[in-house]
């Protein structure tokens, strides 16, 4: 490939989605990941619906449904003892709900990404190349790179960042430890385990439990019996301690109380939770996106779904100014649009949904949380599911309006 347009550092379901996107459009896309293949932890499942938008328009639902994604029919918070709190239902009628929320596990995303982007002869991927330090001037922006066949620098136009939470993009512009923001003292675990929470009551997909010690968060994530399953822990514990509490934990807090030999765990992961804004999102030519920018607590669905909201705002930028509708300017605002909604709705929403899951007294939640007072409002009032299932939709951004007119 000669000179790319675009070149995207970090195959993960940010870098595949703007990889697509832009080659859909016959744009030259380089596409490098570190790794030798995609990922598959347990990670993102559910992706509300400014996501979802984005996924229509990459082309892809039809076969995410193939792969085996679905509606779930809402969710609902409970106590300990399984007593709902409060549920918030989503319509599965297309007619009502065009862009429902939608269920899929993250490497079933990522291989419906990268099988679209294999039809794209404009569109170059690259395992196994790690990106290692970077630079730029004001026609060409470049990366240092370690490859099988050596280390090599690799040029295009623009480089974005997609290259996850450690976004080695983003350390290299603003330096190793400059990434403002907190993590939270406590850790999650995240499994995923076949178990039939059916039979125990749960007959919402997802379920939130309120409790200061066992708080988690039981959703199904297939229609084959397989739930995720992320409970909180203390921090500071190595993988070998939360993997020895694990079966006392599971007994403690899932409904029937089971043995291990009741369950079966096939993914399990534990992960810090942070709260973070990278100072900009765009730096001359360099851009972020999705994790490489930000970073939520995964309680809210919100992390990838603001991810894919980046991918598609900075698609509309970066494809403007392929084809001349565009100035470079457009990325500057971008960069002020995609930090002030990730400041005025992720990290306020995304840190008062785990909050409510340990904070809260369970028995006076109802009472105390505005949220909750709001979804036990529209058991019984449509208008208030409508607004609450909208709410991730303030998350989009329309930058074609700064196109030339
Ligand atoms: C338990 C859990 C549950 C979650 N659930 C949800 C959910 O339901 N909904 C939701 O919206 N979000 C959820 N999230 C968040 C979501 O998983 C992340 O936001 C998402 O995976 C980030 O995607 P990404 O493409 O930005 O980064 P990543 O998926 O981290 O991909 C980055 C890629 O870049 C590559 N890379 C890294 N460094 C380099 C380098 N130097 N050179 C080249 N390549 C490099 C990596 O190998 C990787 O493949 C969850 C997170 C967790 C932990």
């Amino acid at each position: 490939m000669s000179l790319p347009f675009v070149l995207v550092v970090g195959a993960g379901p940010s870098g595949l989605l703007l990889a697509l996107m832009l080659g859909q459009q016959g744009i030259p896309v380089r596409l490098l990941e570190a790794a030798d293949a995609l990922d598959d932890r347990p990670r993102a499942t559910h992706y509300a619906p400014a996501a979802v938008q984005e996924l229509r328009r990459a082309g892809i639902l039809e076969e995410m449904k193939a792969e085996g994604s679905f509606i779930p029919n809402g969710a609902c918070w409970r106590k300990l003892n399984g007593e709902i709190l409060a549920g918030l239902p989503q319509s599965t009628d297309p007619d009502q709900n065009p862009t429902p929320l939608t269920c899929l596990p993250l490497n079933q995303l990522n291989m419906v990404l990268q099988r679209n982007i294999a039809k794209l002869p404009q569109v170059e991927l690259l395992y196994s190349h790690k990106v290692t330090g970077l630079g730029q001037d004001d026609t060409t922006a470049w990366v240092h790179v370690d490859t099988p066949d050596g280390a090599k620098t690799l040029e295009a136009r623009y480089i974005v960042g997609c290259d996850g939470a450690n976004s080695q993009i983003r350390r290299s512009l603003f330096g190793d430890w400059e990434f403002p923001g907190f993590t939270w003292d406590k850790q999650i675990v995240a499994t995923n385990t076949y178990y039939p929470f059916e039979k125990h009551g749960f007959d919402w997909d997802s379920n939130f439990i309120i409790d200061p010690e066992h708080w988690f968060m039981a959703a199904r994530i297939s229609n084959d019996g397989l739930w995720r399953v992320t409970y909180g822990e203390v921090g500071g514990l190595s993988v070998e301690e939360l993997q020895a509490r694990q079966p006392a934990k599971f007994k403690a807090f899932l409904p029937g109380h089971p043995e291990p030999s009741n369950y079966k765990i096939v993914n399990f992961s534990p992960y810090k939770v942070h709260q973070r804004l990278a100072k900009k999102m765009r730096v001359g030519r360099f851009l972020l996106a999705a994790d490489a920018a930000h970073l939520c607590n995964p309680f809210g669905g919100l992390g990838l779904t603001c991810g894919i909201v980046d991918v598609g705002g900075l698609f509309d930028c970066l494809a403007g100014i392929y084809s001349g509708q565009a100035d470079e300017d457009i990325l500057d605002i971008y960069d002020s649009v995609r930090r002030s909604k990730y400041n005025t709705i992720v990290n306020p929403t995304s840190s008062g949904n785990i909050r409510l899951l340990f904070e809260q007294n369970p028995e006076t939640a109802l009472q105390d949380s505005d949220f909750l007072r709001a979804c036990k409002a529209a058991e019984t009032d449509p208008a208030v599911t409508e607004k609450l299932a909208k709410a991730a939709e303030r998350l989009q951004y329309d930058f074609t309006q700064h196109y030339r007119a």
